[in-house]
């Protein structure tokens, strides 16, 4: 697949994506039975890893969004950047993070103070992919989807400077 000037070849393919997300979704439903969670989706890049989680979400729950971009192209900027658009108290709430991808970490860092600073019950992360070399700080990550390697994927709503996200499958940089 070609996007702009870069080439991607498959990395995750929708079935094996599906499978994975179906299990996460499953595992929280015992975990948080009796929680009534409220799942946070970071946009842009997690909103079809939230959508399709939550289609195996069977427990009382609620869905959120923030915004936190911090990230330019092909490197992460490194700067954590205000948190935009959280409407709900999440006081006392037991909150479940959505992201797309943990890369140094620095993002979901900044997302976990702001919330643990606003009285949360509880703060977990769901991320549907990890790339364990690249983190810069460490990260307390309850569900992960798939470890990755250190390349530049995009898809599923991943994107290469605004392109790529209309995908089923994950690519990763040729
Ligand atoms: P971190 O702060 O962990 O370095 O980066 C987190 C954010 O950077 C992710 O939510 C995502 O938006 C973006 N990001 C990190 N790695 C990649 C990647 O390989 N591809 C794309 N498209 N975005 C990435
Ligand atoms: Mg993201």
């Amino acid at each position: 697949m070609k996007i702009k000037d870069k080439e991607f070849t498959i990395l995750i393919n929708e079935a094996d994506l599906q499978q994975r997300i179906g299990e996460i979704g499953r595992t929280i439903n015992s975990d948080y039975k009796d929680k009534k969670p409220l799942f946070i989706g970071i946009l842009n890049g997690s909103f079809m890893f939230v959508a399709d989680i939550m289609k195996h979400i069977s427990i009382p729950s609620e869905v959120s969004f923030i915004k936190m971009a911090s990230y330019n192209e092909m490197a992460s900027s490194g700067t954590v950047k205000e948190l935009i658009g959280l409407n709900e108290n999440i006081f006392k709430r037991h909150v479940v993070v959505l992201e797309d991808i943990i890369d140094s970490g620095l993002t979901i860092s900044g997302v976990l103070d702001q919330f643990r600073e606003r009285g949360a019950a509880s703060v977990e992360v769901a991320t549907l992919l990890l790339k364990p070399d690249a983190l810069k700080t460490p990260v307390d990550i309850k569900y992960t989807g798939f470890e990755i390697p250190n390349k530049f994927v995009v898809g599923y709503g991943l994107d290469y400077d605004g392109l790529g996200r209309n995908t089923r499958a994950i690519y990763q940089l040729k």
